[in-house]
């Protein structure tokens, strides 16, 4: 199941108007922090949770709809009236959200690789002491007269000597190249997992703890270069209905489409698109003031809401989606966090002047 994006002539408005759904949309992103922040103590208090944070953790995917598997397989427990934290520590590993275990397992096995490879390296040197010993022991046997038989017994024994050498050389050569391969598959394995600990697994771009990072490295590079970073918050409109209307399956094509919309169009830019979970993407453009942002997520923006969704399992028409954005330059003084509350509060501004539009923070 794909959705396929189809230009329409002569398309109307998406239905717009009224303000943002939520709480505590008005009042910024430290309401809504709070909003979370109570969400999680009252599930805590009223399924007697052990707040630690892996538990808090999952606590905070869930109140904020981070991953919508997760969210249905809690609200399942929570039926269920087994949500504890054998299940917090199960969910933790099904939805992803244990990667350091992933990642303990894997320097662990290096450990044991290193300490494996000390073992063999000291056999060798004890074998190659053994072996000095012997060409020793034959060079002082060398010094007094010696007969014909004494000479056979000396050279026999200088050779099984070697033999005995040789042979430990080829063990060590073996073992050396075995552990060369064992080292290179576990470094892969960490790659994989360090891309997988910042990767969305839904759409394949930053998550959350990628975008953050990615977003501090870009701030460093602007800064010392004297470049200008805007960072752009683009949050899908009305997103629940489409859900409630088409499903999860067809919402998460559509949070797929419109990733890779957004990708496609920053990448070739230097840029980089992050999801910070829900509905809500990042994107970072090196080299763009808030203006210039604007219009590059802007020609996004028009792109997706005059085109039809189409489920292309049977074709049928699932409307337009449209997304608001808020865009935010980098000043050179915050820090990441500061840059994009500017840009949610501009995104904000945006929903509450009718969505489906781009808001540049005016500072
Ligand atoms: P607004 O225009 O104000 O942004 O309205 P909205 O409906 O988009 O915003 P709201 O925050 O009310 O709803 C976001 C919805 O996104 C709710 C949730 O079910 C859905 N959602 C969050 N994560 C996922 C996901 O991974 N997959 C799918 N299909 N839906 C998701
Ligand atoms: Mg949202
Ligand atoms: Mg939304």
């Amino acid at each position: 199941m794909t959705v396929q994006g189809k230009r329409m002539v002569g398309a109307s408005d998406i239905a717009a108007g009224g303000a943002p759904g939520g709480p505590a949309a008005d009042s910024g992103e430290a309401a809504r922090g709070l909003a979370w922040f109570d969400h999680i103590r009252s599930l805590a208090v009223d399924h007697r949770l052990t707040i630690d944070p892996d538990c808090y953790e999952l606590l905070w995917r869930y109140v904020r709809d981070e991953d919508h598997g997760l969210s249905l397989a809690v609200d399942t427990a929570i039926a269920l009236g087994s949500f504890d934290g054998e299940t917090i520590t199960r969910l933790r590993h099904e939805h992803g959200g244990d990667r350091r275990g992933e990642v303990n397992a894997l320097v662990a096995a290096a450990r044991n690789q290193a300490d494996g490879l000390t073992r063999r390296i000291e056999a060798g040197r004890s074998d190659l002491a053994d072996y000095g010993r012997a060409i020793a022991d034959g060079g002082a046997r060398l010094e007094t007269p010696l007969d014909a038989a004494a000479l056979a017994g000396l050279l026999g024994d200088l050779g099984s000597a070697t033999a005995t050498m040789q042979a430990a050389n080829a063990r060590l050569e073996s073992e050396l190249a075995a552990a060369a391969t064992e080292a290179r598959a576990l470094a892969a394995q960490l790659g994989k997992a360090e891309r997988a600990a910042i990767t969305d697994p839904l759409t394949g771009v930053l998550n959350r703890r990628g975008t953050f990072a990615a977003l501090g490295t870009a701030q460093t590079t602007a800064r010392a270069a004297g470049d200008e970073l805007a960072v752009a918050m683009v949050d899908i409109d009305h997103f629940k209905r489409f859900n409630d209307r088409f499903g999860h399956a067809l919402g998460d094509e559509v949070l797929r489409f419109v990733s890779s919309r957004l990708a496609d169009c920053v990448a070739p830019l230097g840029g980089i698109v992050g999801r910070l979970g829900g509905e809500e993407f990042i994107a970072l453009l090196p080299g763009h003031d808030a203006t210039a942002g604007a219009m590059v997520i802007d020609r996004v923006r028009a792109q997706l809401a005059g085109q039809i969704l189409r489920n292309a399992a049977d074709g049928s028409s699932m409307g337009r989606v449209s997304f608001s954005a808020g865009i935010a330059a980098d000043n050179g003084a915050e820090d990441g966090d500061a840059l994009v509350a500017r840009a949610d509060r501009a995104l904000y501004t945006a929903k509450r002047m009718g969505r489906d539009r781009v808001v540049p923070d005016r500072g």
